[in-house]
């Protein structure tokens, strides 16, 4: 299975997910001093799987494509993509500067657009695959401050449902997973205000854990999950009914 964004928070928990069942795992960071992706492959390896990390931005369709190229070469096909790497560049509309849109769509966005293209043409030749695109509850309520964010995880269920028709018919599956409030570092750089006001939100109580949106992600990759195509499951505690 290929994953972006596999060095730490959601990502890293879905790695561990899959090595669970001995998958092989190939992951994508960004970080050019890649502490979190060595810390990852160091759990991998130990868990014995085969597992290995790449340094690249996705949002660069050619080395989107090279990276791909790679793979095929290496391991001949690829089963599952999970499109899990994203950011935040928050600010209200008001003082949102053009970098600051352009960055979150190129990376949440395009950079889903870039991985799934490659990925497919292996897809399509096999007949069968399975791609879990990261989502956002903000992408379905919207949030104060992350009109670029929201807009970019709203694309992404378009984008999911619009893949999942083209491709039901070459037995390749496409959904995606949005996760509400998650204990990672994309979210404990919130001002305590905001966490405090999300929190009052979920009925459950309480804020997720990774490995919680990760076994939802592996269910979906899952023979479980054969005849379900272009959904978007919602992991929030009841945040967003
Ligand atoms: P995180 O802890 O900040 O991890 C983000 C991952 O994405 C890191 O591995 C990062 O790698 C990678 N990444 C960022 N930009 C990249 C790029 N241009 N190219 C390749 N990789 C890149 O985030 P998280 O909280 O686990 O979030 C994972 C996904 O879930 C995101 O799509 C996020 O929007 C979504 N989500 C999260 C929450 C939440 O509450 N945490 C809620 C809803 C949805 P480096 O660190 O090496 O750059």
């Amino acid at each position: 299975m290929v994953i972006t964004g596999g060095s730490k928070g959601i990502g890293r928990a879905c790695c561990l997910r899959f090595a669970k069942e001995g998958a092989r795992i190939v992951f994508v960071h960004c970080d050019p001093d890649e502490i979190a992706a060595h810390e990852t492959l160091g759990v991998l390896e130990k868990a014995g799987v085969e597992a290995k990390a790449r340094k690249l931005d996705i949002s660069s369709f050619s080395a989107v494509e090279e990276f791909f190229q790679e793979v095929l070469r290496e391991f001949h096909r690829v089963d599952v993509l999970v499109n899990n790497a994203g950011i935040t560049r928050d600010a209200l509309l008001m003082r949102m500067s053009e970098d600051q849109w352009d960055q979150a769509l190129l990376v949440n966005l395009k950079g889903v657009f870039n991985c799934t293209k490659a990925a497919i043409r292996s897809m399509v030749k096999e007949r069968r695959g399975r791609i879990i695109n990261i989502s956002s509850v903000v992408g379905q309520i919207g949030n104060i401050g992350q009109s670029n964010y929201a807009a970019s995880k709203a694309g992404i269920i378009g984008f999911t449902k619009s893949v999942a028709r083209e491709l039901a018919g070459r037995g390749i599956t496409v959904n995606a997973v949005a996760p509400g409030f998650i204990n990672t570092e994309m979210t404990e750089r919130l001002p305590e205000k905001v966490k405090e006001t999300f929190l009052a939100q979920i009925p459950m109580g309480r804020i997720g854990d990774p490995e919680e949106v990760a076994e939802t992600v592996y269910w979906l990759a899952s023979i479980g999950a054969n005849y379900l195509t272009g959904q978007v499951i919602h992991v929030n505690g009841g945040l967003y009914m």
